[in-house]
């Protein structure tokens, strides 16, 4: 409804209004007025716009001026309630449901309508809710960063789950091979089932009724292990996920899945048993851990967060980083200072040009970890970074602990050592003077627009994914 056909039906109660007082039909008063009583009708319903002349005949025959005629403001309780209904009836909200709408009569009573309006209240408030705004999504998921941060980024139940999950299928030690999981998977009542088809936003589809777990054929590059695939699947399952009341509770059911699937990748007994040797011989490096378990260098990293503190009483950051220097990807308990947004995400801000994080892009040498010391106002960092290509772009994952502990590291003889006074602005974001000087003015660059971090949650029955898609999937493979 726009809002003139919502100003037209206050209008037209208030023309109703004043003919009830005055005790005339709609006969009489367009007798009156000069028009007939169906026209007057119309009117009084909002879906005809009266002339100038009209409404001024009705006003003097009720002995009002036009202006309270064209007042805003519903004449009584009743009318408001019967505008209210209309407007809520009209929303896009409301008719996406395909529900007729109600016809409001005179004998229907103002509790009636109080209660109708009332579910639509709700259905609206519900709907606002759901459609999180990217400011409502970035400020969640810092509070779940923060969460996370004060249990050391490490969850107990998680880890004690995925162990016997393992223990049950038969796994030891060593890399989880797709046959432990396949095992996995059927110990749940699950097959496993590679498919070209799968619905584009979806990772994967789990048929409940058939016991089905959909994955993409391994040939599908990204980086997204199968295994690491399946194991979120199945964590939904193991770990009783109901559909999530809000974003927050779409985030933390993320960071679960991803959680158990890192568990199950790298165990936390044969894990910390490995990294606590590679402290003793001080030698720890996340080119190792991810080689010992059969990885990628970004989960060995992550996973570095979940034990270290944890077990080996380190702090640590973790920084996955695009080639235009946004971070994407962020954990941090050793004060290394990172830019923030208003809502205090750090996601999306652009990391320190003279942190190892970007610095290695420049390296000629990609096949193998680079090191730094950065010397910040917070104290100095040691770094390692390793760099990568996606069909994304390049990307680096880095893994950093505060000086003191550098010397559990393989790195830390490092030799390159630099300062980062960011977030002070002259330490990379501005140009030299004398440069500023010569192009000011001289330069017109187009801005590359950068995809949204945190798009809203659907309204469809599964977070993120189109049910549309999903059902139509089910249906072929059935
Ligand atoms: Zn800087």
């Amino acid at each position: 409804m726009s809002p003139s056909s919502l100003e037209l039906a206050t209008l037209g109660h208030r023309i109703r209004h004043e003919r009830v007082a005055h005790g005339f039909t709609l006969d009489e008063l367009g007798a009156r007025v000069g028009v007939a009583g169906s026209q007057l009708s119309l009117i009084e319903n909002g879906k005809r716009e009266p002339k100038l002349s009209l409404l001024q005949a009705i006003a003097e025959v009720a002995g009002i001026e036009v202006t309270q005629l064209l007042s805003p403001e519903p004449p009584n309780h009743r009318a408001a309630l019967e505008i209210e209904l209309e407007r809520a009836q009209a929303g896009s909200v409301f008719r996406q449901l395909g529900i007729a709408p109600v016809r409001i009569t005179k004998g229907m009573s103002d509790d009636t309508i109080e209660s109708i309006l009332g579910l639509h209240r709700e259905l609206q408030r519900r709907e606002r809710e759901a459609i999180a705004t990217p400011e409502e999504a970035r400020r969640a998921n810092t509070e779940l960063r923060l969460r996370m941060r004060e249990r050391n980024n490490y969850l107990p139940e998680i880890e004690r789950l995925a162990e016997n999950q393992l223990k049950a299928a038969g796994h030891t030690s060593g890399a989880l091979t797709h046959r432990t999981v396949s095992i996995m998977a059927e110990q749940l009542g699950f097959e496993l089932i590679y498919v070209n088809d799968l619905p584009h936003s979806a990772r994967s589809v789990t048929d409940l009724e058939n016991g089905r777990i959909y994955l993409p054929p391994a040939s599908i590059p990204g980086g997204h292990g199968l295994r690491s695939m399946a194991l979120q699947a199945m964590a939904h399952r193991l770990l009783g996920h109901q559909r999530p009341a809000d974003y927050a509770d779409f985030l933390q059911q993320r960071l679960e899945i991803n959680y158990f699937a890192a568990c199950c990748l790298m165990p936390e007994t044969s894990s910390v048993a490995f990294l606590q040797q590679a402290k003793k011989d001080r030698n720890l490096a996340v080119e190792d851990f991810r080689d010992a378990f059969g990885v990628t260098h970004e989960a060995a990293g992550m996973r570095m967060t979940n034990l270290l503190t944890q077990h080996l009483d380190i702090p640590l950051h973790f920084l996955r980083v695009d080639g235009s220097g946004a971070i994407s990807r962020v954990y941090e308990n050793d004060e290394l200072p990172l830019p923030m947004d208003v809502t205090g995400a750090v996601e999306g801000q652009i990391a320190c040009r003279r942190f190892l994080a970007r610095s290695a892009f420049e390296e000629q040498n990609r096949t193998t970890e680079h090191y730094q010391y950065t010397d910040t106002p917070h104290g100095t960092f040691w770094c390692s970074t390793q760099t990568g290509t996606t069909s994304d772009g390049e990307f680096s994952i880095t893994v950093g602990v505060p000086f003191d502990d550098a010397k559990w590291f393989r790195g830390r003889e490092a030799s390159k050592r630099v300062t980062s006074t960011c977030p002070d602005e002259s330490c990379c974001r501005r140009a030299p003077a004398e440069v500023t000087r010569r192009w000011e003015g001289k330069a017109w660059p187009s801005a590359r627009v950068h995809m949204q971090m945190f798009s809203p949650l659907p309204r469809g029955a599964f977070p993120g994914v189109d049910d549309s898609e999903v059902y139509a999937f089910l249906d072929r493979h059935a």
